[in-house]
């Protein structure tokens, strides 16, 4: 089969790692006989640097004729980068902001599993990494605080900033829909976080999100208040399969989430609206401190390559074959910088392309 690929390399270790998800891409390419036509999309400060803006118009229209986008990272250190002295609305971050709506990319999976070769790397006390987790978090990602209005202006002479934390029932409606949908493949769990002690928007979601509930008597719902839930994320995180929850909390728990995994580096994410379409890109950030050093753990975006081939192109036995090719690198002892444990070879970013693309 053919299909085309946007590639958003982006800035800092973002090329280094989208290189290392084409290589494995390209193994694919040959085992299975498919073709991959690569079209390479500027975005975030290489963007900034070019057009004077982290995102183009052009840009957007090359990502929409696309199957689907794989995407490295995008934006520098946020003290000392010149990114961040253009206009809040060209940054690198809001290219990320405009590209999610201008896509209707409103449902995002951050799957969080703890590779049983990285349990000595996980933060949590042994006795829970030992029982493991598989959590999919998946956080709204076109609405809430971060799309609402926002202003700063003096009031009565104090400078006042205000941010605006609004939902529609639909917003709401179709990524729970997502959500259950997804834990119907999985453990038929849904947890849905919210704030509904506090907030109008929490109280409208899990209002929506019990409704929703009622199609899918199969799965198990329940409700979890956000600071409850960043405690048992540490403290039992096996109880959890899917996470579902709005644009802020999730942005903050999936981090949690990717945490305790052990290491940023190995969690991959899926940005999907309701067609096949999906944006792929690995968890971490640029990573500045690291970019261009030749270290940075490329699995997180290989296997975001992976979920690109499961969810956008129906490719379950190609996404099962890198996913497969992964663990087996970790099981022979190999690992980057950041995932290091004792007795392991260490191995820099394209070498960790080479064995898993041999292990394919
Ligand atoms: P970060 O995720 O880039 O880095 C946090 C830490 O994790 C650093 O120590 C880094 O070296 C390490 N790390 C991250 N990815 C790694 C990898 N693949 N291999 C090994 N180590 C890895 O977060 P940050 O430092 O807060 O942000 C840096 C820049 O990235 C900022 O401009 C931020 O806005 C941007 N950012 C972009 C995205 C995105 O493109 N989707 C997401 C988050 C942050």
């Amino acid at each position: 089969m053919e299909f085309r690929i946007g590639s958003i390399a982006g800035d800092g270790i973002g090329p280094e790692i989208v290189t290392e998800a084409r290589k494995v891409l390209s193994g694919i390419e040959e085992k299975f006989g498919h073709t991959f036509h690569y079209q390479d999309i500027l975005m975030g400060g290489c963007s900034i640097d070019k057009y004077g803006d982290s995102l183009t118009d052009e840009a957007i229209e090359q990502a929409k004729s696309s199957d689907a986008v794989l995407m490295g990272s995008i934006g520098g250190n946020t003290s000392t980068s010149p990114w961040y002295k253009v206009a809040p609305e060209k940054r690198p971050e809001a290219g990320l902001l405009r590209i999610r709506k201008a896509l209707n990319l409103f449902a995002n999976l951050r799957p969080s599993y703890l590779f049983p070769e990285l349990a000595s790397s996980c933060p949590l006390r042994r006795e829970v990494a030992e029982k493991g987790f598989d959590i999919l978090i998946l956080r709204e990602l076109t609405g809430g605080l971060y799309f609402g209005d926002r202003y700063t202006k003096e009031i009565d002479g104090v400078m006042t900033a205000v941010d605006t934390l609004k939902y529609d029932e639909n917003e709401i409606r179709r990524v729970a829909k997502r959500a259950f949908e997804v834990a119907m493949q999985r453990r038929k769990k849904v947890s849905s976080v919210d704030k509904a002690n506090v907030l109008d928007s929490s109280r409208l979601w899990r209002k929506v999100v019990n409704e929703v509930s009622q199609s899918y008597p199969e799965v198990e719902l329940e409700h979890v208040l956000v600071d409850s839930c960043a405690m048992q994320l540490v403290r039992n995180p096996g109880n959890f399969d899917v996470v579902l929850t709005e644009n802020m909390f999730g942005d903050i728990l999936s981090d949690e989430a990717a945490e305790i995994s052990g290491s940023l580096g190995m969690l991959a994410s899926a940005s999907l609206n309701d067609t096949s379409f999906g944006l792929y890109e690995p968890a971490g950030g640029s990573a500045p401190d690291i970019a261009g050093k030749g270290i940075a753990n490329p699995i997180a975006t290989i296997l975001s390559a992976g979920m690109m081939l499961r969810y956008s192109f129906g490719l379950s036995k190609e996404a099962d074959a890198i996913e497969n090719a992964v663990r087996k690198v970790l099981s022979d002892g190999y690992r980057t910088g950041d995932i290091m444990s004792e007795g392991c070879k260490k191995v820099g970013t394209s070498e960790m392309g080479d064995l898993i693309r041999e292990r394919l």
